[in-house]
């Protein structure tokens, strides 16, 4: 048996400590320690990994605190598209939507089409079409409001500013995810986000990319990303942490270093990311002032931090 581990993002970015309240900065800590305990009781009773991913972004789908799900920001048109994607590092099995409007749990969603349809990626109308066809739970557009993000939309609407999900004072990206090895030895990884305010032309991000926002594969690790989809997306950041460790032979530690440190920052790619391999060895990292995250071990000790 193999030990367990997870961890969970709720976004990387420039964190204003000002901002950060003691109360907010609690409410963050125990969102990303209530997703922690829901994907540790799964792998804990000998749960999948891919499954312990999925619940544990589901509660931070849940939660308004970060971009996704509930708390998604708002796109030019004042609604909210969602993308999300999850995989399976055992048979490399995987699923994703792309801009998706009214679905509670876009990660649920992404896990109906890696396990019932023929595709990985599916997306809009076609995609809300599907949801409906699988019966997800939807929710109106009254479940997705939140002031905050409503006047950060605000503050850019009707022009081509696409802002990530900050005001001036704060620059950060709310996206969420999780990675996972189970009891089996088995890893995987999910993403899930609202995107960029003010977005339009129906942009995806990296994070239902397979490769770039999102990867898994047990011969080595596992990957969510947050951060500048654009950047995260050429540079394939996702796969591009296991490609470093299957074919140079380096560690998990030494492979983020490398994609976050060196990769990313020349393509303009704030963010981070975080990753598990195979004998459970958690890398949390980024290049910017803060990331939301959180780690929990076989010892069932629950860490959560945000700056460095
Ligand atoms: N990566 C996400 C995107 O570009 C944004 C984020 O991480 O918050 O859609």
């Amino acid at each position: 048996m193999s030990r367990i581990a997870l961890a969970v993002h709720g976004g990387a970015g420039t964190i204003s400590r000002e901002l950060l309240t003691p109360s907010r900065e609690k409410a963050y800590k125990e969102a990303l320690e209530l997703a922690l305990r829901r994907g540790h009781a799964v792998l804990e009773r000998g749960g999948a990994a891919l499954d312990a991913v999925e619940v544990a972004v589901r509660a931070l789908e849940d939660t308004p605190l970060f971009n996704a799900g509930r708390g998604s920001v708002f796109n030019a048109d004042g609604q909210h598209e969602m993308d999300a994607s999850l995989m399976n590092g055992s048979d490399l099995r995987a699923g994703a939507v792309a801009g998706v409007q009214n679905v509670k749990n876009p990660i649920g969603l992404a896990r109906r089409v890696m396990d019932h349809s023929s595709h990985v990626l599916i997306s809009g109308m076609g995609a809300f079409e599907f949801a409906h066809q699988q019966k997800v739970e939807l929710e109106d557009d009254e479940y997705f409001f939140d002031e905050f993000r409503y006047q950060q939309w605000k503050e850019v609407v009707g022009s081509d500013k696409v802002q990530l999900d900050h005001s001036d004072k704060e620059k950060k990206f709310g996206t969420v995810g999780a990675v996972a090895l189970d009891a089996a030895g088995h890893l995987a990884a999910a993403t899930s986000t609202g995107g960029m305010t003010n977005k339009k032309w129906q942009r995806v991000g990296d994070s239902p990319i397979i490769g770039a926002g999102t990867y898994a594969n047990d011969e080595s690790c596992a990957v969510s990303c947050t951060g500048h989809g654009e950047s995260f997306i050429r540079a394939v950041a996702a796969h591009d942490v296991h490609a470093l460790m299957a074919y140079k032979g380096l560690s998990l530690e030494e492979a983020v270093r490398v994609v976050v440190h060196e990769k990313l920052p020349p393509l303009d790619g704030d963010g981070g990311l975080i990753a598990i391999d195979r004998a459970g060895n958690i890398v949390l990292d980024f290049n910017c002032p803060g990331m939301y995250r959180g780690h929990v071990g076989s010892d069932a000790v629950y860490h959560t931090a945000i700056f460095r």
